[in-house]
Formats: structure tokens, C-alpha cells, sequence
């Protein structure tokens, strides 16, 4: 047997007991001057830190992503330079809605959130298992994941609040598809897809912007769990997904997943049909179809769950030069509410925690102090700017083009429009085969019958606008007079 390491203080003090208490007599009380039991039991009461309010479940990763194609015309980060060139990752995936403890296979969308460590600074990639999403204001945010936690009475979770949020918000039906369809229960984590949803930019080297979205098609293919399924799996082994991930890449079995975009050329997006950055929408591959990009491979497990993957922090915030932001106000949103959780979560010295440090890349700023500053905090140089000093300086090279605004400053309605709510939800219906019809069906059925008929009514009207046979079918499960949702 190796020589045991000594136990100390978190001052280093080595421990002389760490079984018996110091008290006074053999059956007396404690004694003030245990200093080692304050300091054990203080440091445990603070073990738990704030869970994210969404996206509390997840499980993660490393791994490397090689580019297999060249798409440099699109794009200057230096990431896709070249053919071949490879950059170190960090992946996490999860759940949305439920807490930090609770179950892997519940119908919810699942988080797919990619930390590329280039040597431009760090680009998290922070999307979903889904393209759309179900709302395309972040003012309605709070409000529908309100409807998807807990009824403020008896806390528990609540199909009325969810289904009366959603008859509200008919551009949700999209997102309700795909949610309620089986890839709503993935089976696990490697066999499903990520999507960024959101609309992004790329600005390559002679300053052009394109629009662009980001596809992570499954390399093992997709596999969903019934309904049925993931219920029993919920039961009987709650961190499915954690365990999979964690136990195929131990038996070095590692998932991969093909990186592809959608490219839209700036100027198309004026004229294009559908509003290119409204997220409940997507864009048809007919009109802009997947170019590849390169491969992402998973292949190293964390060694400790809490300092690398609930420590570890994704904003889509973090781009690096080549990749930027487009005017999708989901996106604009989750500029300002993504850092802000981690800073609330973390404190605002994240990013100098190992596994979000950006890497191959030196960071400067004149950012100071703040709890947890864990480094050299800039040593002795001039935090301010400018200066006659040698200070970390601006690079005007990395300017991004101007964008055009038009318009008037106000708060938009975009339903005010009469813009079609309903169609893609009906593509999405119209390719499924008949038996993944079924199941969608009979996953809306049985997730709304404890609803109330008022608010199945107006739902119903939704699924019949998408398509008839979709609407009267649902209709018909819940014993619904097809006359009285049309
Ligand atoms: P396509 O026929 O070109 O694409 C259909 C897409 O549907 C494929 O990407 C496929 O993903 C995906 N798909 C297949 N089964 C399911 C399912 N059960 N749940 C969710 N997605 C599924 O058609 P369009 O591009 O015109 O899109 C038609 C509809 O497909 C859209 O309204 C949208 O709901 C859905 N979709 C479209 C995507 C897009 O970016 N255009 C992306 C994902 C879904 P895969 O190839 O991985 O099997």
C-alpha cells in the first residue's frame, strides 16, 4: 500500500483525530476549541450551491472537434481555418425543467451546450436537442418555465398551467411537436441531435456577414424511448442518460456527432418568406441545406463532477471573431440572462475557474477584484484605459461589418401580423411516419386529459389549423366534438 496522504485543515494543518470530537469528559458537551469540526461542518452546510433555474440536470464531457470541410469563405474564426485542425471541447447535457435531482428521461427538451477552447477565446455553442423553441420573446420567458416547474399552492407540477400557458401561445405548437413526438424522450444523450436554434452570424474575411445556423447530427444514429419507457426508467434508474454518457466513453465508446450549417447570405433575409430570426421557425433544408463542417467527438470523462461539470458555465455570449449575433430576440435575451445566472451562480470570477478558462489564448483586461479572484488579478499592471502605460489594448482589425436597423423603436406584436403559427408544426406532422403519428397523438392525449375543456378547446384549434388529421385525432381522445375546435 502506497504511503496514505496526510488529512489537514483547509489552513494545512495535518488532523490528529478525524473520528472523535474534542469534548469535555467522556460524556461531556463539545468544546468551543474544536475548531476542525466548526470548520468541517461549516464547509459541508455550503456544499450546495444555487441550481440553474433551468437546465439544473446534466451531465458532461470532453472531447475534439476536427474540421472536415472548408467553409473559410463563410467564416474567418480561426477554428474552421483549415481542413483537419482540431480544438478541445467541453460538452453538457441536460434536462430543462427539473431539478438538479430529478429524473433523466423526462418528456422535456434536452440542453446540448459545446465550450470550443480556440485560441481566439473560448465559443460555446448552447443549444437544444430541438431547432425551434416555444416562445420568441425572452420578456414571456420566466412566464412559461414558471408553467414548468411548480403551482406556487401545493408545489407540485402542474399539466393545467402548462397546457393554459401554451393555448395562449400558439407559436409554441411547433415546439410542442417536436416535445410531445418521441424525440421528446430521447434515449439518452448520444443517440439524439443538437440544433443552435437560434439564427447566428459568420463574417469572413473580407468582412461579409452571412446568417447561419448550427446542426449537430447523432454519428450513432437516433433512438427515442416510449412513453411507457421512460416513465419506468424515471423509477427505477433516474441518471439513465448520466450513466450512459458516462459508462460508453469509459468503455471507450465515444459518440460523435457531425457539426453542419445552414448558410443564409445577409441580404436574402430581408426578402426571405419567414422572419430568418424568429426562433420558432425553422429553415427549410429545401431552401438552405445542411453544408458539413467537421465532427465532434466525445472522449473523456470528467474526474469530479462538481469542479468540471456543475462548475461549468455556457453563455452564448462567448463568441469568438468570425461568429456573431443576429437580431433574434430569444438570442438577445440569452446574451444578458446566460453570464448573468453564472454570475449569480458562480460569482463573477467564472471564467478563471479550470474548466470555463479559455485556453491557447492569454486573457487581458482590466477587469478587477470581485469574490473568488483566484489568480495573480493582474499583478501589479494598470487596470484602466487609456493610459501612457503598457496596457492591454484594443484590436480594431476584429471590428465586425454594420448591421442595418430600420424601424421604430416599440413593442412589436408580431401575432398582430397574422403570421402562420401553424405550418411547420403541420410539415413536421405530414413526414412523420404513421406509427410516430401515433405516439405524438397519444403522448398530447394523455398529457392533456387532466386539462380543462375550455383550454383543450382553444389547444385543439392549434393542432386542427397545423393539419385537420392531427387536430381531430386528438380531439377525438379526448372526446371532443371535432365541430368545436374547428
Ligand atoms: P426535411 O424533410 O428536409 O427535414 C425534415 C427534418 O425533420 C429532418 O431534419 C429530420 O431530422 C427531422 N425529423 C424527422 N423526424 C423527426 C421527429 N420525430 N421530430 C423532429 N424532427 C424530426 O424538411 P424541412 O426542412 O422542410 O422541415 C420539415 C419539418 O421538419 C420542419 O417543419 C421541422 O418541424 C422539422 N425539422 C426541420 C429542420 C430544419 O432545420 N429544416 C430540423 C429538424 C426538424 P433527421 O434528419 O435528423 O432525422
Amino acid at each position: 500500500m502506497s504511503k496514505k496522504q496526510k488529512l489537514t485543515t483547509m489552513s494545512g494543518r495535518p488532523v490528529d483525530d478525524n473520528q472523535n470530537s474534542l469534548t469535555a469528559g467522556k460524556r461531556g458537551p463539545l468544546l468551543m476549541q474544536d475548531v476542525y469540526l466548526q470548520e468541517k461542518l461549516a464547509h459541508f452546510d455550503r456544499e450546495v450551491i444555487p441550481e440553474r433555474i433551468v437546465h439544473a440536470k446534466g451531465a458532461g464531457a470532453y472531447g475534439v472537434f476536427t474540421v472536415t470541410n472548408d467553409i473559410t469563405r463563410y467564416t474567418r474564426a480561426k477554428l474552421f481555418s483549415q481542413v483537419g485542425k482540431q480544438t478541445e471541447t467541453f460538452t453538457r447535457f441536460s434536462t430543462v425543467g427539473g431539478e438538479r435531482g430529478s429524473a433523466d428521461t423526462a418528456r422535456d427538451p434536452r440542453g446540448f451546450a459545446t465550450k470550443f477552447y480556440t485560441e481566439e477565446g473560448n465559443w460555446d455553442l448552447v443549444g437544444n436537442n430541438t431547432p425551434v423553441f416555444f416562445i420568441r420573446d425572452p420578456l414571456k420567458f420566466p412566464d412559461f418555465i414558471h408553467t414548468q416547474k411548480r403551482t406556487p399552492d401545493s408545489n407540485l407540477k402542474s399539466a393545467e398551467m402548462v397546457w393554459d400557458f401554451w393555448s395562449k401561445t400558439p407559436e409554441a405548437l411547433h415546439q410542442i411537436t417536436i416535445l410531445f413526438s418521441n424525440r421528446g424522450t430521447p434515449d439518452g444523450y448520444r443517440f439524439m441531435n443538437g440544433y443552435s436554434s437560434h439564427t447566428f452570424s459568420f463574417i469572413n474575411s473580407d468582412n461579409e456577414r452571412f446568417w447561419v445556423k448550427f446542426h449537430l447530427k447523432s454519428m450513432q444514429g437516433i433512438k427515442n424511448l416510449s412513453d411507457e419507457e421512460a416513465t419506468r426508467l424515471a423509477g427505477v434508474d433516474p441518471d439513465y442518460a448520466t450513466r450512459d454518457l458516462f459508462e460508453a466513453i469509459e468503455r471507450k465508446e465515444y459518440p460523435r456527432w457531425t457539426l453542419k450549417v445552414q448558410i443564409m447570405p445577409e441580404k436574402e433575409a430581408e426578402n426571405y418568406h419567414i422572419n430568418p430570426f424568429d426562433i420558432t421557425r425553422v429553415w427549410p433544408h429545401s431552401d438552405y441545406p445542411l453544408i458539413e463542417v467537421g465532427i465532434l467527438e466525445l472522449n473523456r470523462n470528467p474526474k469530479n463532477y462538481f469542479a468540471e461539470v456543475e462548475q461549468s458555465a455556457f453563455a452564448p455570449s462567448n463568441i469568438v471573431p468570425g461568429i456573431g449575433f443576429s437580431p433574434d430576440k430569444m438570442l438577445q435575451g440569452r446574451l444578458f440572462s446566460y453570464p448573468d445566472t453564472q454570475r449569480y451562480r458562480l460569482g463573477v470570477n467564472y471564467n478563471l475557474l479550470p474548466v470555463n478558462r479559455p485556453r491557447g489564448v492569454e486573457v487581458a483586461n482590466h477587469y478587477r477584484d470581485g469574490y473568488m479572484r483566484f489568480d495573480d488579478n493582474g499583478g501589479a499592471s494598470r487596470n484602466y484605459e487609456p493610459s501612457n502605460y503598457d496596457v492591454p489594448g484594443e484590436s480594431p482589425e476584429y471590428k465586425e461589418p454594420p448591421l442595418r436597423i430600420s424601424g421604430d423603436a416599440d413593442r412589436y406584436n408580431p401575432r398582430s401580423e397574422d403570421i402562420d403559427d401553424f405550418k411547420q408544426a403541420g410539415d413536421l406532422y405530414r413526414i412523420l411516419p404513421e406509427n410516430e403519428k401515433r405516439d405524438l397523438i397519444n403522448n398530447i392525449i394523455h398529457s392533456m386529459k387532466p386539462v380543462s375543456k375550455s383550454i383543450q378547446k382553444i389547444q385543439l384549434s392549434y393542432f386542427y389549423k397545423a393539419d385537420p388529421e392531427y387536430g381531430s385525432a386528438i380531439a377525438e381522445g379526448l372526446g371532443i366534438a371535432v365541430a368545436d375546435i374547428k
